[in-house]
């Protein structure tokens, strides 16, 4: 007998983040533990959003058992880098996104194309050719550029659009990564951020 094919999970929209590091103590790098990108939404449906594992599994269009499998792998990779002292990398896994995910290397900015069907060749914000598939992304990022935040700030903090520079006042809880430039379709930053600070001169290379 066959195997069966593997189902491709639908997911609306990648996380908000690449992956956690350890705060204190000493980790390598090296030793990453890969969570996929149905894993991590395994954990967010029934561990965050309290679902019961039938409604997750028909969140994730998965069989129930499956749902098991993939949530109690989460939780076993989870823990062991709490335990263990390891950076955890959100990527690949046998997931779509619904419409295409885009992330640049150049500027690490992550937007999606316009239309469900439309493909994208270059950055929006900085121009480069150098964009890959969320899904794939994780392999490829090279952590601690431009991240970060700086611990000073005056004033209204606000979500800005690297791109245009859309501002909205930011709200406590709400990532600003998770609102997307109403025009531009790019996920916003914190503005005046370290992260803010390296895509701004990433842009400014592109005009210059
Ligand atoms: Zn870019
Ligand atoms: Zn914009």
């Amino acid at each position: 007998m066959s195997p069966r094919p593997k189902r491709t999970r639908i997911l609306k929209e990648p996380p908000t983040f690449s992956g956690f590091f350890p705060m204190g103590g000493e980790y390598d790098t090296k030793s990453v533990v890969v969570l996929h990108f149905e894993e991590y939404e395994a954990l967010r449906l029934s561990d965050y959003q309290s679902l019961n594992q039938e409604e997750a599994a028909n969140q994730l269009q998965v069989s129930r058992p499956t749902y098991t499998r993939i949530y109690s792998a989460a939780r076993k990779k989870v823990a062991t880098a709490l335990a263990e002292n390891r950076p955890i990398v959100v990527t690949g896994g046998d997931v779509e996104f619904d419409t295409r995910w885009y992330e640049c290397k150049n500027c690490s900015c992550v937007f999606k194309a316009q239309e469900e069907k439309m493909t994208m060749d270059t950055c929006p914000v900085c121009n480069s050719e150098e964009i890959i598939p969320v899904q794939q992304a994780g392999e490829h990022r090279n952590f601690g550029e431009g991240r970060g935040r700086k611990s000073s700030h005056q004033g209204e903090e606000m979500c800005i659009c690297p791109k245009c520079d859309h501002e909205i006042p930011h709200q406590m809880g709400i990532p600003c990564n998770s609102n997307l430039c109403p025009k531009c379709n790019i996920r916003m930053m914190r503005k005046g951020s370290n992260r803010h600070a390296f895509v701004l001169k990433k842009r400014q290379n592109k005009e210059s």
